[in-house]
Formats: structure tokens, C-alpha cells, sequence
């Protein structure tokens, strides 16, 4: 499969030494050694655009979060029980990105802690337990989260505390989704209360990232918020995959005009140094903090600080959000161009540089071409740009490169995926 003999020997030793629950990507996998900017290179110095690696948001390897960490390692790294400057700083920093009303952050290493410590504060405030995610989503890895991670598949049981919701799909879903959405939400909290199980969260990424990457139309979330206060319930924005500015805002919430009553976050939070957290309104903070101590040994470290900080200066100063909103733009005009030559592009959809394309075998039908998008993900692979699927049907291309991809480059990346198609 394309495997040359160092290669193969690294796939034998990751077998004996990680065991069977490690997968790779692509039938000929990628060893990747280097990265700058959207580029990545391999171990033989060939160059691939990455379009799919939403961590490394600000640029592979950026020299100023890179220097960031490095100035504060040679210093000091401690935690939080003793007094130190950058995490304040940070928290400062931070808080100033939100809406005035969440005026508390706290960190984690990552995002699935983030989530788990909302789940935590979610109950102690609610004193319920009821959870509605939609029917695809991903939350994380630990076993509280599993059970609400439906996209781990029916190996993976859920609670008996969650209920899933259809996802807010609009390209199947009609004009009324919206509506639809809102009123299946009442629905699950209905159903966790006739089971006598009290309302807690509306837990959801604000993009519906593994959903199949929902954005339109602007505003459905509002709708939802609301349908999941009425039942008593908080809504805690999973800002892990659209946060620090892959969606042309700041946060994916903003584009819903919508203030949630926590937000999680992650993933670019340091550029790739693992930093996470959350932020909440200060009020449903007060009675988890009466009854637990919360003590996180690396969450909230100076060295993580000080990487959070660097990636905020980043994000401003170069303007990333503000790049991800112009290029993403460019790269669904042109991915749009393109389906007027190749049928088999159903919908292009997303918001700044979260793009969702979904691929189909009858237009009419909406059928989706699983197989052919198998086939999309490794020619692609072949021509050495970086992206996979998602969705029910994985025959959705998930488009997330970093959030300094240029125009050229997303034109790189529009003429590669023509060729595929048109082979
Ligand atoms: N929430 C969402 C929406 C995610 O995509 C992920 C990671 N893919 C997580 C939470 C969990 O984050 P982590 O892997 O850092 O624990």
C-alpha cells in the first residue's frame, strides 16, 4: 500500500508497542516530522497542504507561541496554589474575547476535562442529571463523556441519563429546521423527565463539527438555548472545534447571537501545547465551588498560560479570525464552482475555515457516496493534501486547515480535489 520499508517497520512497532486501540488515517499513512504555517512535511521532505489539523489553528510550529513556551519552561512551571501572574493575565485575556455575563474561567489540559468539570458544575447547579447531545456528536474521551459521545458507535453505550436530538441539518432538513430542531430538544427533556430524570445540559459543538458541520442559518441556535432553558436545563457551548476564531468570529456561539451559560474549549487553545478550560457565568459557579475543592496539577500552569496568552496575541495581531472569514469565503466560492462540473458535490456548506462538503451519488436523492468519499480522502492523500470525512454516512469532507491558509492555498487545494473528482 505504498509503504516503504522504514515505514512499514514503524507500523509493526506502534502495533507491538500501543497495542490495537490505535488507528491511523489513510491506507497509506503519513509520517509527518515537520510543520510551518498550512504546510507539513514528511520524513523524505515532501510538502502537504494541511487541510484538516484544527489544533496547530495559528500555524504549524508558530515561532512566537514556540517562544512563549520555551521563555516560560526555562523559568518556572508550577500550578495553580501558588500565586503567579500569566494565569491571570490569561484568565484576563481570555474572559475579554466573551460576552461580560461569563465572568469566570478555569483550565484543564484538555478538552474533554473541560467538558467533564461542565458536566460536574452543570449538576451540582441544576441538581439534575438529564443530557441532550445530537445524534453524532463527539465529547470526549472519558467515561462520563463516552456515554454521551454517540459518534463512538454501539460499542460505546449511552447513559441512561441522555437523550440524542437529529442534528440542525439544513441541506436535508428543509426551511423549518430551525423550528424542528428547538422542538426536538423539548422533546428529549420531556422524555428524560417522564423517566424521572431531571434536566441538566444541552451539551453541543456551536459548528456540529462530527454532525456533518452545520452553520446556517444563523440563529438556530438561539432557538435551541431557549428550548433547553425552558426545560430547566443549561446550554454549554462545546466551543473545542470552532473556537479562537475558525469560524470567522471569535466563537462558533456568536454567529447564533446567542450567550451561553458555559462555554468549553480546547484544541488551538495553545497551538498545540494542551491547554483547555472553560468559561461560566459566575452565579452557577457558587454552589459547586461551596462543595468541591478543584485542584487540576497541570491545568492552569504558567507554561500553559503562558502558550494561551501567545496564541491570543497571535490570533489578534495577525488577524486570523478576520483570514479564516475572507479565505473560507474564497474556498466555498470556488468549491461551488466546482459543482457546477462534478455532480457528484451535493452541498457546500460552513462558516469561515470550518467547511463541510458533502458528497452524494443523485442530487435528487441526496444518497450519500460513501464509498467514492473513501476514495476522495486518499487520492487526495496521493496528491499530498491532508483532510478527512465525517457525518452518518462519512461522506462528509471535513475542511479545517489552520486559520492562516492563504487564497493560493485554498485554490491548492480546490484544483486538487477537481482532479480527484474528475479521475
Ligand atoms: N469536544 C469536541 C467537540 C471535540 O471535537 C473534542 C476532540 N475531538 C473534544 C471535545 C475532546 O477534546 P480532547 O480530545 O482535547 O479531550
Amino acid at each position: 500500500s505504498g509503504l516503504n520499508e522504514r515505514e512499514r517497520e514503524m507500523v509493526a512497532r506502534r502495533r507491538r508497542l500501543l497495542g490495537p486501540a490505535y488507528r491511523l488515517f489513510y491506507e497509506h499513512p503519513v509520517h509527518l516530522v515537520r510543520g510551518e504555517g498550512a504546510w507539513l512535511f514528511d520524513a523524505e521532505g515532501n510538502r502537504f497542504l494541511d487541510c484538516y489539523n484544527n489544533v496547530a489553528s495559528m500555524g504549524h510550529a508558530h515561532p512566537r507561541v514556540v517562544e512563549a513556551i520555551a521563555k516560560q519552561s526555562a523559568r518556572i512551571n508550577t500550578h495553580t496554589r501558588y500565586l503567579h501572574d500569566t494565569v491571570l493575565d490569561y484568565a484576563e485575556a481570555l474572559l475579554a474575547t466573551f460576552p461580560a455575563s461569563l465572568g469566570h474561567a478555569m483550565f484543564t489540559c484538555t478538552g474533554s476535562e473541560a467538558n467533564d468539570l461542565a458536566l460536574r458544575i452543570a449538576r451540582a447547579h441544576t441538581g439534575g442529571e438529564g443530557i441532550v447531545v445530537t445524534s453524532l456528536s463527539y465529547h470526549g474521551v472519558t467515561s462520563a463523556l463516552a456515554e454521551l459521545s454517540p459518534s463512538l458507535g454501539e460499542g460505546v453505550p449511552l447513559g441512561r441519563h441522555v437523550e440524542t436530538v437529529a442534528p440542525p441539518d439544513a441541506y436535508r432538513g428543509g426551511a423549518d429546521m430551525p423550528a424542528r430542531f428547538a422542538a426536538d430538544i423539548t422533546a428529549a427533556f420531556a422524555r428524560l423527565r417522564r423517566h424521572g430524570i431531571r434536566p441538566c445540559a444541552l451539551l453541543v459543538d456551536t459548528m456540529f463539527t462530527s454532525d456533518g458541520v452545520f452553520a446556517d442559518p444563523p440563529g438556530f441556535l438561539a432557538q435551541a438555548a431557549e428550548a433547553a432553558r425552558a426545560a430547566g436545563a443549561l446550554f454549554i457551548a462545546d466551543e473545542v472545534q470552532p473556537g479562537f476564531g475558525r469560524t470567522g468570529a471569535m466563537w462558533g456561539f456568536q454567529r447564533h447571537g446567542v450567550e451561553p451559560d458555559m462555554v468549553t474549549m480546547g484544541k488551538p487553545m495553545g497551538n498545540g501545547h494542551p491547554v483547555a478550560g472553560l468559561v461560566i457565568k459566575p452565579e452557577l459557579l457558587e454552589r459547586f465551588g461551596g462543595q468541591a475543592r478543584y485542584f487540576n496539577t497541570f491545568g492552569g500552569n504558567p507554561v500553559s498560560a503562558a502558550a494561551g496568552l501567545a496564541v491570543l496575541q497571535v490570533l489578534a495581531e495577525e488577524g486570523l479570525a478576520e483570514n479564516a472569514a475572507k479565505v473560507g469565503a474564497h474556498l466555498r466560492a470556488g468549491l461551488n464552482t466546482l459543482a457546477a462540473r462534478h455532480e457528484a458535490i451535493g452541498d457546500v456548506r460552513g462558516a469561515g475555515l470550518s467547511v463541510g462538503l458533502e458528497l452524494v451519488t443523485d442530487r435528487a436523492t441526496k444518497e450519500p457516496a460513501t464509498a467514492l468519499t473513501g476514495r476522495v480522502v486518499n487520492a487526495l492523500r496521493e496528491k499530498r493534501v491532508l483532510i478527512s470525512a465525517s457525518g452518518p454516512a462519512a461522506n462528509i469532507l471535513k475542511i479545517r486547515p489552520p486559520l492562516c491558509l492563504s487564497a493560493e492555498q485554498a485554490d491548492m487545494f480546490i484544483e486538487a480535489l477537481d482532479q480527484v473528482l474528475a479521475g
